[in-house]
């Protein structure tokens, strides 16, 4: 439970709070669909979590369970993405879509396999040339 309060303060400071760690992004969109289709909320492992994660962020009704990762994680779906991998809503859809990739960000994601953009991880040392 505690996790999972974490999770909150995290998505609501995620709206205030700029994240010093910057990641460069490359690439473009395939229009895949991948990540309307498999998404992840960090650490919500259980059907009560994610019901109050929509109660606290009623964007998020579009979302809907689609199963488990290996790890336990809820895997999820959003309900507008069409079979042909595009968005039904696009010009409604969430900050976090028009974000994604995000630049900044607390942890660093994974993107899906075959994603038309590449993330590049700093170094401890390229963060030291800066200064
Ligand atoms: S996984 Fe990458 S390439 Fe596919 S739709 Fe999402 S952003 Fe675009
Ligand atoms: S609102 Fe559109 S871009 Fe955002 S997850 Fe749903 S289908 Fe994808």
């Amino acid at each position: 439970m505690l996790d999972f309060l974490s999770v909150i303060f995290n998505e609501i400071r995620s709206y205030f709070v700029p994240e010093k760690i910057t990641y460069e992004i490359t690439g473009e969109c395939k229009k895949c669909g991948k990540c309307c289709n498999y998404m992840y909320s960090y650490d919500t492992y259980s059907e009560k979590e994610f019901k109050i994660m929509q109660f606290l962020f009623p964007a998020y009704k579009r979302f809907y369970i689609k199963g488990k990762d290996e790890c336990g994680n809820l895997i999820f779906a959003c309900k507008f993405v069409t079979k042909d991998g595009l968005c039904s809503v696009y010009n409604k859809r969430l900050r976090m879509c028009r974000k994604y990739p995000a630049k900044r960000i607390l942890y660093p994601g994974k993107l899906h396999e075959g994603c038309g953009y590449t993330v590049h991880y700093k170094k401890f040392d390229d963060y030291m040339k800066k200064k």
